[in-house]
This record gives structure tokens, sequence and C-alpha cells, in this order.
């Protein structure tokens, strides 16, 4: 008779055996001394697979039904965070400091949203003018992180001469995001599509993962949406506009300073990119056509002209004589979607609100307004625009708040989304020690905990 094994008890005969944890990270073979010899490799293990029983959609009468189906409960959670971007990274960190057992969810195998996915790597407005002087308002956590990035070599510019707005290396700005939340204990999924909530009347239960092992359930006390798109409020019914923004694709130039400048500008190219921490590399932003960047259609048309469009110019710029050394050294695996679903939170914020410089109670960030032409004081960013009007248990954060049109600028930057991760990861948390739901939390204790987890608040 054939031995039954499970999955795990097979990795564990396989560990015992000798074959290391077969999926962890080996060391690549060329950097193994000469005289080590070479380990049996589990390769081509078969793992055994019971049927599982299947609940395709289906066509009846032209119309695709999806059956009920039960879902494994792969995970419970104090707090589950979705999307690994600015965001989302500061939020869970902040959650997780609360003493709230965390969990973060990303569709992608890395953390940093459009920053590093979309090569985006200039972080501002880290500061703002504040009673006619520059102050830094990203403080906390998101400085934490910027600090420690720049502590490596060629990590980002800017920070270490106290300069505003720092630009990052994207790698090491995904490394450091790994260490931190590794080390602030927090519960990391990558791979996990959120397809779905799991709601209990009018309250956010948990959500829905799509991934290779298919469709799974993770619960939760609190949700933070902070996947960009407001993917969980809108799953959630709740209220909500749609946007068309401009979506572009961003690529970086490698060799830019071996490139005769002046013969570049004259024969007209005038957007070479913006600094790097790596000297000879370039970022090259592109603004790209007003759309609906939930259109998959549309996104999918962008990805091939934008690509094409960046090559195309690269064929051009080379042909200027002394730039023939210029190349592509990368374009984003994730194209530059800036604004999509807008939340109708409890409170809206404006743009002549912004500009009075009134501090409401329930001031959880102040925004920061520095640079690049901008004129507003540095603004107060209230806890009611990440929370939805009716649907409960959720909180966003991010580039989806409930802000009029001048604000969107603001609102989506990296600096400020950093702010309003961190004020909603600190939301979920008070809401879980308090036991009640977001919308009822203390702003005072709110603010308290966001000034002991270093925030400025003004
Ligand atoms: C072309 C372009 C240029 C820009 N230039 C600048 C600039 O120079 N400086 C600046 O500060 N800002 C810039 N921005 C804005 C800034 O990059 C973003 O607004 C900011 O990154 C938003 O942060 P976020 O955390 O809200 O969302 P995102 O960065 O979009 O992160 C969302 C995360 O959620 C994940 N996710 C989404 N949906 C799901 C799901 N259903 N399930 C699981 N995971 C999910 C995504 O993979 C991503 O990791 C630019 C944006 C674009 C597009």
């Amino acid at each position: 008779m054939k031995p039954q094994f499970s999955r795990r008890r097979l990795l564990k005969l396989l560990t015992a055996a000798g074959f290391g944890t077969p999926f962890a990270t080996r060391i690549v073979a060329d950097e193994a001394p000469a005289n080590t010899p070479r380990a049996v490799r589990p390769e081509n293990i078969v793992i055994p697979v019971t049927a599982r029983d299947r609940y395709p959609a289906q066509l009846v009468d032209g119309k695709v039904l999806q059956p009920a189906r039960p879902l494994g409960v792969i995970h419970e959670t104090d707090v589950l965070v979705v999307g690994g971007g600015p965001a989302g990274f500061t939020a869970a960190i902040a959650a997780a400091r609360t003493g709230a057992n965390t969990t973060l969810v990303e569709r992608y195998g890395y953390l940093g949203g459009l920053w590093t996915g979309g090569l985006v790597l200039l972080v501002y407005p880290t500061h703002a003018t504040e009673n006619g002087e520059l102050t830094k308002v990203v403080r906390g956590i998101g400085d934490e992180l910027l600090g420690r990035i720049a502590e490596h070599a060629n990590g980002a510019t800017n920070y270490t001469a106290g300069r505003p707005d720092p630009t990052t290396d994207p790698e090491l700005t995904k490394l450091v995001m790994d260490e931190m939340i590794q080390e602030a204990g927090v519960r990391m999924l990558f791979h996990s599509w959120v397809a779905d909530v799991v709601m209990d009347g009018n309250a956010v239960r948990g959500v829905v993962l799509e991934s290779k092992a298919g469709r799974q359930a993770v619960l939760a006390k609190v949700v933070v949406d902070a996947s960009g798109d407001g993917d969980v409020f809108a799953a959630a019914g709740a209220e909500h506009e749609q946007r068309l923004h401009a979506v572009g694709l961003v690529h970086r130039l490698g060799n830019v300073d071996r490139a005769d400048l002046e013969a570049l500008k004259e024969a007209g190219f005038k957007n070479l990119g913006s600094v790097e921490p790596l000297p000879s590399v370039k970022w090259v932003n592109l603004r790209g056509p007003s759309t609906d960047g939930l259109d998959i259609a549309e996104l999918s048309r962008l990805e091939v002209e934008h690509r094409r469009s960046i090559w195309k110019r690269l064929e051009k710029l080379r042909e200027v004589p002394g730039a023939d050394k210029v190349f592509v050294l990368q374009i984003a695996p994730q194209i530059g979607v800036r604004i999509t679903r807008l939340l109708a939170g409890v409170r809206k914020m404006t743009d002549k609100e912004a500009r009075s410089g009134v501090r409401e109670p329930d001031t959880i960030a102040i925004g920061g307004t520095y640079g690049a032409g901008r004129d507003k004081p540095g603004f107060a960013i209230p806890y009611g625009c990440m929370v939805p009007k009716a649907v409960d248990n959720v909180i966003a954060a991010g580039r989806c708040l409930d802000v009029d049109t001048p604000m969107v600028e603001d609102m989506r930057l990296i600096a400020t989304c950093l702010l309003t991760g961190h004020a909603a990861g600190a939301a979920a948390g008070v809401a879980v020690r308090d036991k009640c739901r977001p919308r009822e939390v203390d702003p005072e204790k709110l603010r308290d905990l966001l000034r002991h987890q270093g925030a400025y608040l003004g």
C-alpha cells in the first residue's frame, strides 16, 4: 500500500532527510566554496494532491453564474491591511506597534506600490511651510523608513543632507520595507490579490484572496484599504466616485552622465529624467492620457503604447552625438495609475479648508506642501475623510480618500500617503484595543497614539 503524506508531513520528511527547507532561499552555486559536496536537489518531488471540490462558474441561458461555495479561512487577524504601497506599509507598522495582530496582503511580490513598482522615486512633499518656516511633516514611521534607506550607500538623495524630498533607490526601498515589516512582527502575504470582501451585515469582516492556491478567506476585526484604488471599500458597497486621470509609465535611463547633455537639450530632449542616488541613472516620468485606470483593455493598450514610445524615444536620443551610450535600464513593472476611486467619507476634505489653516480636533496629520510651485501652508488632514459614510470596519488610506478636486494632487503624493497610512493603521489599532468601530475611535486617543509613534500633528 502506498504511504499517504500530507504536504506538511512531506516537507517535514524532506527536511529531516537532509534536503534543508526545500523552499528556503539557497546560496547560488557560484558562492559555495569549491570543495563543498553537491547536495542532492529536491527537484521533481511529487506532492500528493487530493481531489478538491470544484465550483466553476456556469454558463446558464447566456449568463455566467458563480455558484455559492464554501471558502477555506487561511488566517484570522486583528488588523488586515490590503496593499503594500507607501500607505499600506505605514498602516501595517503602526497597527502592529499598537500590539494588534497585523497582516499585510499584497498582490505583487514586493512592497512599495507605485513608489518601487511604478518607479516613482521622488518622495515629496516631506516638508511644509509652517508659520513661515520650513518644517518637516513626514515624521514617525515614514521618516524612520526614509532614514533607514538613506543609511545605505546610494540609498537616497537629500536625506542625510537634511534637505526635503529625497529620491530613493527602488531596490533598497523594497529591502528596508521588508526588514521593517518583519521586525514589527507583521504577517506578510505576497502574491495574494484581494478579489472580494467578507461582509457581516454592514461591516467588513475580512477579504477573499485570489492566488495560485485558489480562493481563500482571511478574517479580521478591522481592514485598512490601502489598495490605492479602493478595492475593499468598493467591494463592500461603500459610496464612492470614480475619476479618470493621467495614466503613464515610468522608465529609467542608464549612462545619462556620459551623454552630452547640452547637445541633447539643443536637439529638443528637454526631459532627461530626474536625479537618482546612482549618479549615472535618471528616472523619467511620463504623464500619459487621462483615462479609466480600472479598465483592463485600456491599461493593456497603454502598456504597449507607452513601452513602444519609450524605445522609439531612446532610438532618436541615441542619434544625438555624444548620447550613443544611453540605454533603457528598466521600464516600470507596474503601470502608473494615479487616481481611480475616491471614497465618500464621513467628511470631505476641501482645498478651501486646507488653505484656511484650521486644525480640527480630528486632525491626524499635517500634509506637506513645500516645493514644485506649491503655495499652500501645511494643511490638516481630518480622520473623517478616511472613514466610509456607512460601511463599517474599514478605514481607507493613501490616494483614494474623500477630497475635492484641487486636493487630489496633494493627497496622492507618496509623502502624504505615508502619513495617511500611519494614521489609518494607528486608528485600526485603537479600534481593536477599545473594541469599537473605526468611526467610534476617540480622536484624542488616536492623536495621543500618533504623537507617541512620532507623528507630527502641528
Ligand atoms: C506616473 C506617476 C508619477 C508620479 N510621480 C510622483 C512623484 O514624483 N512623487 C510622489 O510623491 N508621488 C508621485 N506619484 C504618486 C504616488 O506614486 C502614488 O500616488 C502613491 O504611491 C500612492 O500610494 P498608495 O499606497 O496609496 O498606493 P499605491 O502606491 O498604488 O499602492 C497600492 C498597493 O496595493 C496593491 N494592491 C492594489 N490592489 C490590490 C488588491 N486588490 N489586492 C492586493 N493588493 C493590491 C498594489 O499592488 C500596491 O502595492 C506618481 C504617480 C504616478 C502614477
